[in-house]
Parts: structure tokens; sequence; C-alpha cells
């Protein structure tokens, strides 16, 4: 085997792969370290922010007011945390990416009334072994609805998919529906997605097929990162991540040089300039 397998899978990272298998490569096996992406940090600020108003305060107390609250908490922690230093916000875009992020849980409180919500956990960490193949994911909020049955949540603060894209996004959930069922016995009678900028809910309901048919995707996906390795084949796929990509100097489909990515064991190089604040 030329190159050495990832240790792990997510659901990122099977759409990664399958978005670019160049990109997946360089960022799973290489591990060039990726600069800061303001849309992710905002993501990590508002999940942390929900994630103190559920898990902080009991039904009837999670207010918007305490959202904010909770949000005032989260900055510092994620803002100032060495993670993101590379960000080097100037405090007038940090006070219009904090705001922001106060619109999308303003948005939240449209979507749902936390105070309905039976939390049994926020940002827990799954894993299962499936042959070689070992899959990870952390889901965003596990609860219990009126009859009992388990649900799964994840956030989104990006745009959400328009139809065409909506089932390909739903793929990532029924993965939370597998980790869960893998890990907790259960498989969870309802998965949903909240984007919290439109804002919009979409909902699906797992069923044996989805399982049955995530758990084939996936290891056909580690079948191919397998055979990639072995022949030290993973080709870029030019496409609309292009323009965002942290690896365009180490991609001939644009320009790139792929014999500049370190050997196993070198220094790797610092990550490319962030990505722009988005508008
Ligand atoms: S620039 Fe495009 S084709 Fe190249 S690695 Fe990045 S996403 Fe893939």
């Amino acid at each position: 085997m030329t190159l050495p397998l990832p240790t792990s899978l997510s659901p990122s990272k099977v759409s990664s792969f399958k978005d670019c298998a160049l990109a997946f490569r360089l960022s799973a096996i290489d591990r060039l370290p990726e600069p800061s992406s303001p849309y992710a940090a905002k993501g990590t600020l508002v999940h942390r922010a929900l994630q103190l108003l559920m898990f902080e305060h009991d039904p009837g107390e999670r207010t918007p007011g305490a959202a904010h609250a909770a949000l005032e908490r989260a900055v510092p922690e994620v803002l100032d945390g060495p993670e993101l230093a590379d960000l080097a916000l100037t405090p007038e875009e940090r006070a219009a990416f904090v705001a922001d992020a106060a619109v999308l849980l303003d948005n939240y409180f449209t979507l749902e009334d936390p105070n309905d919500v039976q939390v049994l956990g926020t940002e827990l960490f799954l894993s299962v072994h499936l042959g070689t193949l070992h899959l990870r994911g952390i889901i965003d909020r596990l609860e219990l609805d009126a009859n009992g049955e388990l649900v799964v949540t994840d956030y989104k603060t990006g745009r959400a998919p328009s139809e065409a894209y909506e089932q390909t996004k739903l793929v990532g959930v029924h993965f939370y529906a597998f980790l869960c069922e893998a890990v907790l016995g259960r498989r969870p009678a309802r998965v949903q997605l909240l984007h919290l900028r439109e804002p919009i809910a979409i909902s699906t309901v797992p069923s044996e097929q989805s399982i049955r048919g995530l758990r084939q995707q996936t290891t056909a996906v580690w079948s191919a990162v397998e055979r990639a390795c072995e022949r030290e084949d993973f080709r870029p796929k030019p496409g609309r991540l292009c323009a965002t990509c942290a690896y365009r100097a180490y991609c001939p489909a644009v320009g790139g040089d792929l014999s500049l990515v370190p050997r196993p064991g070198a220094a790797l190089p610092a990550p490319a300039t962030p990505l722009p604040l988005p508008a």
C-alpha cells in the first residue's frame, strides 16, 4: 500500500471523497492544514450557543434572551481560541460576525420551541467499526419525542440546499441515523435538519432500507479509498468547490503541483490565507 489509509471516516469525509478525491487525500491522508473558515467558525459559535441553551436551561427557561446570553458566553470561548487565531477579525468584523450569529439564533426560535424539546444529549460523539472501516460522527442533538422515540437534530448555519440537492444532503442525515442505531441499538424515529439561515426544517424518517443503503454506500466509498491508497491514485474533480479549495497550490487541475506535498514525517506548511468573510 503506497499511501496510508485514513484512520476513520466521518459523514463530511465521505462527502469530501465523493466531491473530489484529491482534496480528500490532501486533507484526510496528507493532513495538510486548512485555513480557518469564517463559515465553519460561525457554525461552531451558533452550535455552542444552542448547546449552552439546551444544556444549562430547563424547559420553560429556554428563551431568546437566554439564547443571546449563551451566545455572549460562547463568543470568547470560540473566537479567541487558538484554532481560530488566523481569522484575525477586526473589531467591526467581529461585531458584524456576532450580530449575524444572533440573527441565526433568533431564526432558530421560528423553527421550534426549545422548551418542548426533551434533550438526551448534545454534541454526542458516536463511532462504530464495520470491518476495517472506523466510522465516526458527532450528533448535534439527540432527544425524545412525545412518544418516547429518538429524534436526531442537526443544525445548519449555511444556506439550505435547493430541492435538487435536498436528497443528497439528507444522505448525511441518514448517516447519523445509522450511527445512532449501530451504537445505541435503536433507530431514530425521525432525523431533522434545522437550517437557521432561511429558516426551514427538513425532516426525514429513516427506514430499514435507508440504513441499509447508507451502509452499502459507505462501505463502497471505503473500498474506493482503499483502492486509491493502494494505487496512490486520488484524482482531482474540478467543480464549484475549486474556488474556495484550500489545496489549489497542490492541485494539477488548477495549475498547482502535487509534488509540493510534503512526504510523510516532513514538516507541514502553514495553511493558506483564510477564506474571506461571508457577506
Ligand atoms: S482545486 Fe478543485 S479539483 Fe483541485 S483539489 Fe481542490 S476541489 Fe479538487
